[in-house]
């Protein structure tokens, strides 16, 4: 049937999600810095600047692997709020538990392994969620986009920070080029795994673009909802309000 289609393709890519973030989790805090020159630091200082969230608040780091923005978000929260970093994926959730605790990162933060498409918590809980470079692998994306909009307190944000697509053609040229040739080559050569960085490319060509995207999160009840093209649209924040 068709529904039955759907399931098996669903659990293929949640597999090869899987797979390729396993094989990448001791070296993807290296990997970023290489790939986007370090870029992608600035990409999310922005987006914290972005997200309003003040001492005493709660919230949640989506799909936040080795854990940037749980460490930034630590110290703003302070001992009377709290973190929690949330990922599907144990090898991530372990690096980045082990680097946090070595960096000091500890006392508001919990770790919990979760579907961003079903999270675990109940309705009104957080003040933001943050999701970066997260929603690309996600399956149901816009089960995901309904799930958080439930765990969002009202008049709680939401911040994406994805990969979109480039602004001008000429740069798009280079893009895609840099994306299907040099990434897997650099995937190979440190992490000894070209397929992983093939997938990164294409997932990042798959993804919807800025205006689509804004369509989405309005669909699952987002309001006010705007974007920052970063980096010439290579990269774009949304954020939208749960009201
Ligand atoms: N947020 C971090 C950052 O910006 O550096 C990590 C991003 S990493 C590219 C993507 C993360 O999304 C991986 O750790 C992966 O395990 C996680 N992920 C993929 N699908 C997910 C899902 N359905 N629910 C929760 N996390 C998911």
């Amino acid at each position: 049937t068709h529904f039955g289609f759907k399931t098996v393709a669903k659990t293929e890519k949640q597999q090869m999600v899987a797979g390729v973030f396993h094989s990448v989790a001791e070296k993807y805090d290296l990997m970023n810095d290489l790939l986007s020159f370090g870029i992608h630091r600035i990409w999310k200082r922005f987006t914290i600047d972005c997200s309003g969230v003040r001492k005493g608040q709660k919230v949640l780091d989506l799909a936040g692997g080795t854990g940037d923005f749980t460490a930034k978000l630590s110290r703003i929260v302070g001992r009377t709020g709290k973190v929690i970093l949330a990922d599907i994926n144990s090898s991530m959730l372990e690096v980045g538990r082990e680097k946090l605790r070595n960096l000091g990162v500890v006392g508001n933060v919990d770790y919990v392994q979760a579907n961003a498409e079903s999270l675990p918590f109940s309705d009104n809980t957080f003040d933001c969620v943050i999701i970066s470079f997260g929603l690309r692998n996600v399956t149901d994306k816009d089960k995901a986009l309904k799930s958080i909009f439930r765990v969002l307190k009202p008049g709680g944000r939401l911040l994406v920070l994805e990969f979109s697509k480039p602004i001008f053609d000429p740069l798009s040229k280079i893009y895609n080029f840099y994306s299907f040739n040099i990434l897997p080559k650099v995937g190979e050569i440190i992490v000894n795994d070209a397929d992983s960085y093939r997938y990164l490319a294409e997932s990042i060509r798959m993804h919807p673009n800025q205006s689509i995207l804004k369509e989405m999160m309005e669909e699952a009840g987002f309001e006010q909802v705007n974007y920052y093209n970063l980096t010439a649209g290579i990269v774009a924040l949304h954020r939208g309000y749960k009201f």
